[in-house]
């Protein structure tokens, strides 16, 4: 079972990751955690991916399809995966069809969390996260410590008012065209509403899966 979520910067994927995939019993693969693993470690992948990421641009579709092929082919996503953050260009649509067919499987669905910008900014503003465990947090200060693994709460460089404004422009240039991808090759994409508590929306998409 291979499930994209799918929604602008802040819409709560990386919130909702985790609780759908306990929930379902799969594997979580994040890119946007796994470039920031490789900046903290200074990796060539770090180094390359990090002025992109400050900016809120997107990281090269060629950067990121290694990194989902990888993945893939790890016997840890062997029985499915939720992939949080990726796909995010029709090119990356185009190659993950390919890494998927090559291995015999195919995305089921996409959970396309639904919000105004309004609202996204709201929540960047206000949000933290682990810099150990990458778990985000709203309206917790920055220099906290992480609930789930006691590490420092830090602000994102791309949470900053400029790079909000950068990443939602790009949102509506590169990625959202992803929808009309999926919806056209067939694969079920349902609309989840993202405004309300965690558990609702959790409810949401899983309601929506089942359904
Ligand atoms: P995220 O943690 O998902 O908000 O991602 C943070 C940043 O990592 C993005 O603004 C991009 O610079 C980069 N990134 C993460 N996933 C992708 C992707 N699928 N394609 C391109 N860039 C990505």
């Amino acid at each position: 079972m291979i499930i994209v979520l799918f929604g602008k910067p802040g819409a709560g994927k990386g919130t909702q990751a985790p609780l759908l995939a306990a929930a379902l019993g799969v594997p979580t693969l994040a890119t946007g955690d796994e470039l920031r693993a490789a900046i903290k470690a200074g990796t060539d992948l770090g180094r390359e991916a990090k002025a992109f990421m400050d900016r809120g641009d997107l990281v090269p579709d060629a950067v990121i399809l290694g990194i989902i092929k990888q993945a893939l082919s790890e016997p840890r996503t062997a029985n499915g995966v939720l992939l949080d953050g990726v796909v995010r260009t029709v090119p990356q649509a185009d190659g993950l069809a390919t890494v998927t067919h090559d291995l015999g499987k195919q995305v089921d669905a996409v959970l396309a969390f639904d919000i105004a910008d309004d609202e996204i900014v709201r929540r960047l503003a206000g949000r933290t996260v682990c810099e150990s465990c990458q778990t985000p947090y709203t309206g917790r200060a920055p220099n906290s410590a992480c609930d789930k693994c006691g590490g420092t709460l830090v602000r994102r460089k791309d949470d900053e008012p400029e790079a909000i404004r950068n990443r939602l422009s790009v949102y509506d240039r590169q990625t959202r065209p992803v929808l009309d991808w999926y919806a056209k090759h067939g694969t079920k994409v349902a609309v989840i509403d993202a405004v309300g508590s965690v558990q609702d929306v959790t409810a949401r998409a899983l309601g929506a899966l089942a359904s």
